[in-house]
Order: structure tokens, then C-alpha cells, then sequence
């Protein structure tokens, strides 16, 4: 090979992985979580863990000892706009640092791209396990804190007809579809990224418990999540907890704070079939079911 051919090969190379590491995913099917430990006192694991899921995106995971809970949160980052989804568990933010941490991954970002980004922060629901560090956001320079009513997300989002139609949200050449799925709680949502094709599913439907707290409306939202599953492609289906084991059926008691054998956090688009076939079969009076990967578990 010529030199110079040598030296375009390298180029092309080089601009084909680019391309690839910008599209393709940290594979969250593989990713070691924190989950605790058996001595929370002496627990030594960062409050949050921090995956970057590709040049834009992070999922962030509170640290059990901090909170059992441990919800999952996610950033999404675009032009104009940065997105978080979700603020935890913890409102002292000398435990729970998450405005800390979401400005410094801005930052960072900012200074590579060179882009000022105003931040958003929105929540899948109302509940006080994604919530709680709301505070840390308000009153914050260039941000905004959605409320948690149905009324406050729907005029946030601007979603007409709530929950039958979608809404979308544009960060900057970056759109967010929104999907009212009320059920496990009045203003739950999911949420399409359609550049990483990530969808989230929030405490609606996740490696766990599924609360349901609204029977008709959560098996009308499964469904309509369902369907939208079949006309977009998905990455990654991600919830907001993890509390099944690896043991297909069996889950962690609530209250766990040390997980060290749990369930992968990505749920595939055949369970989401699997609730919803089980949802309808089911009919119309609540009925707790074990499944593999999650448990229909009417409140
Ligand atoms: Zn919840
Ligand atoms: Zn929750």
C-alpha cells in the first residue's frame, strides 16, 4: 500500500469510528450498577453513579445506601436544551449532590461543544422517590422545574387530550417524544428519545413491582405504550428501579439495600407484550401475577 492510500485509510478510519461511537450505545445490557453493600455505614460507592450512554445522554443511579430505592434518572442533552428526567430520592443535597453533578456534566459539555444549554427538569411521575432533590434545581440560574399535578405536566408539555395524544419536546435538534401512562400514579409519563431510541418507562414498567394504583387506566397505557413500540424502534426499554433478582420471579423485599445479584436494568419490548397480554387476560379486576421480569402488583 501507498503511503498516501495508507494515510486516507487512517482518515476513513478514523471518521467511520467517530460515526460509530456516536451512534452506537454503552451496552447497558452489561453495566455493573452500585447496589449497595451488606454495611451501608461503610459503604465507600459515590452517592451517584454516572453512565454515559453516548455523546448526550447519561443515566444516573442513586447510591441504595443513600436511599433503597435507588431510582435510575436520566439526562438527555441538545442544542438549546438539557433535559433531566427525575431527582431522586434524597433532598439534601450534601447527601444527594445531584445539582452538582448534572451542572457538571453541563459543563463539560458545554465547554467541549461550545453550546450554552438552559436545563429543563421534568419528572416521569409524581412520586416523592423521583422528586425529592426538586428543590436543588429551583431558583437556579437558566433552569426550569416542571410541576407534578396532571394539569402543570400537561401544560408543561403542552399535551392536548391527555393521556390519548402524545407530545413532543425539542432540545435542539434533538426531539423527546412524550407519552401520558397514567396508572401507577395520575401524571406518570414515558418518555422516546428518537436519537437513542431509548425509551423510558419510569415505575410503570421496570424490573420490579408494578404498583398500580389505577387499574383500567394503567392497562389502557400499557397497551398504548405497546403499541408504540410496535411502530418505533427501541434500544433500550429502561424504568426507574430495579427489584427483581436475577432469578427469574423472584424479587428483592422492599426496603433492600444491598442487591448484589439483581436483575438487568433494560427490559426488552416482548416483556412489555408479555404485561400487556397478561394485562388483558387478566380483565378487569386486579390481580397480582408473577412473571419473570416483573409482577403485576395492584395496590
Ligand atoms: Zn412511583
Ligand atoms: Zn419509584
Amino acid at each position: 500500500m501507498k503511503s498516501k492510500d495508507l494515510v486516507s485509510l487512517i482518515i476513513l478510519l478514523s471518521f467511520t469510528s467517530c460515526s460509530v461511537l456516536h451512534k452506537n450505545l454503552t451496552n447497558l445490557n452489561k453495566t455493573k450498577w452500585i447496589h449497595g453493600t451488606g454495611d451501608c455505614k461503610n459503604n465507600i460507592d459515590p452517592p451517584i453513579q454516572i453512565v454515559q450512554l453516548n455523546y448526550n445522554t447519561w443515566v444516573l443511579r442513586q447510591n441504595k445506601c443513600i436511599n433503597y430505592e435507588a431510582p435510575f434518572l436520566f439526562l438527555f442533552l441538545g442544542n438549546k436544551k438539557a433535559l433531566l428526567m427525575d431527582t431522586g430520592a434524597t433532598e439534601d443535597e450534601n447527601k444527594f449532590p445531584l445539582y452538582a453533578t448534572v451542572r457538571k456534566i453541563i459543563d463539560n459539555w458545554e465547554k467541549k461543544s461550545g453550546i450554552k444549554v438552559s436545563l429543563v427538569v421534568a419528572h416521569t411521575h409524581a412520586h416523592s422517590d423521583h422528586t425529592a432533590a426538586d428543590g436543588q434545581f429551583k431558583n437556579k440560574e437558566n433552569t426550569t422545574v416542571a410541576g407534578l399535578t396532571v394539569e402543570e405536566v400537561t401544560s408543561f408539555f403542552k399535551i392536548e387530550n391527555w393521556p390519548l395524544k402524545n407530545s413532543t419536546i425539542d432540545l435542539g435538534d434533538r426531539i423527546l417524544e412524550i407519552i401520558p401512562i397514567p396508572g401507577h400514579q395520575d401524571a406518570s409519563v414515558a418518555v422516546y428519545d428518537y436519537e437513542t431510541k431509548i425509551l423510558l418507562s419510569g415505575d410503570s414498567f421496570y424490573p420490579g413491582r408494578l404498583y398500580i394504583h389505577d387499574w383500567l387506566s394503567f392497562k389502557l397505557s400499557i397497551e398504548r405504550l405497546t403499541e408504540f413500540t410496535t411502530n418505533h424502534t427501541i434500544s433500550y426499554l429502561l424504568g426507574n428501579h430495579i427489584e427483581m433478582t436475577n432469578q427469574p420471579g423472584k424479587d428483592y423485599p422492599t426496603g433492600t439495600t444491598f442487591q448484589p445479584f439483581e436483575h438487568i436494568l433494560p427490559l426488552k419490548v416482548r416483556d412489555l407484550k408479555e404485561l400487556n397480554k397478561a394485562l388483558i387476560k387478566i380483565g378487569d379486576k386486579p390481580q397480582y401475577e408473577v412473571h419473570h421480569s416483573f409482577i403485576i402488583y395492584p395496590k
